[in-house]
């Protein structure tokens, strides 16, 4: 892949956590996600030293970097159910210590979601949760928190809550924020184009800062904007389409920051089909 920005993709670590890499190095992926371990179990098996030591390894030889874990889809940390919250965060602290093993310079979260209650009730419980985990232990690793789609329940769709939550804790707990495409286009910042991707960066200036920004997800979206619905498509086969997302990832605010790709995998030719989209949509600005 001739581009220095640092684009990958999420990529499985079936068969052992290190063969992700070499996963992601086949397609010329720079940088990479990963499950830590199966998302839709509460059950994490320890990673083998053999493992760790290979991970590093070939993570240095194959120039990846930085390497995101995505946390599992089962945290709920805003939860009001007092056993879920428990086990959430005690999985969250697990995950940190996973990626703090491997070297990982992330882990992205979900802040989770109100099912049903008061937002702000739930904004509060999530945080008071990040507290809890931040007073566990210091990892190396850092939390994302990522923006989600807005559907009903969301707790960090709007850049004015995620901000809450990052303002609420410690610098050594969360390094930034992970910014999803699909998921803001969805939750009703526009990016499809310029002027809209104008008035969704002056939010995110004027909440976040730019700088908290650590990393995109790069997804089209199969639903409108606003629609609050969480379903990826290919880019430039969605709502957003090429022109926006173009524009949004060249924009000179965000042209160092690195891009991964959740995109479905339906077929094998998936992957290196949206890659070389990204590509394209890269050197067309250069
Ligand atoms: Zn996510
Ligand atoms: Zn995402």
């Amino acid at each position: 892949m001739k581009c220095k920005r640092r684009i990958g993709v999420h990529t499985s670590i079936a068969g052992g956590i290190s063969l992700s890499l070499q996963r992601a190095h086949e397609l010329g992926c720079k940088t990479i996600q990963i499950f830590s371990h199966n998302p839709r179990t509460w059950n994490l098996k320890q990673i083998e030293p053999v493992e760790v030591v290979r991970f590093k390894e070939w993570r240095s030889k194959f120039d990846i970097s930085p390497v995101f874990i995505h946390a599992s889809y089962l945290i709920n940390i805003a939860s009001g159910n007092q056993e879920l919250r428990d086990k959430s965060i005690t999985l969250l602290s697990l995950e940190l210590d996973i990626a703090d093993q491997i070297g990982a310079e992330y882990v992205i979260l979900h802040p989770g979601s109100s099912s049903g209650e008061d937002k702000d009730i739930s904004l509060k419980r999530a945080i008071a949760s990040l507290t809890e985990v931040s007073k566990i232990k210091r990892w190396k690793t850092k939390i994302l928190i990522e923006n989600t789609s807005g559907k009903s329940g969301d707790i960090s769709s709007s850049f004015n809550d995620i901000s809450k939550i990052i303002a609420s804790l410690p610098e050594y707990l969360i390094g930034g924020i992970c910014l999803d495409t699909c998921h803001a286009f969805t939750a009703g910042y526009d990016i499809s184009t310029e002027a809209a991707i104008k008035k969704t960066v002056y939010e995110l200036k004027k909440y976040t800062g730019l700088n908290m920004i650590k990393l995109i997800h790069l997804n089209d979206s199969k639903g409108n904007a606003g629609s609050g619905l969480d379903r990826h498509e290919h880019i430039g086969l969605g709502k957003i389409g090429i022109k926006g997302l173009e524009t949004f990832i060249n924009h000179p605010s965000f042209r160092y920051i690195p891009i991964i790709l959740e995109t479905p995998k339906k077929k094998p030719g998936d992957d290196p089909e949206n890659i070389a989209k990204v590509l394209n949509m890269i050197n067309r600005q250069q």
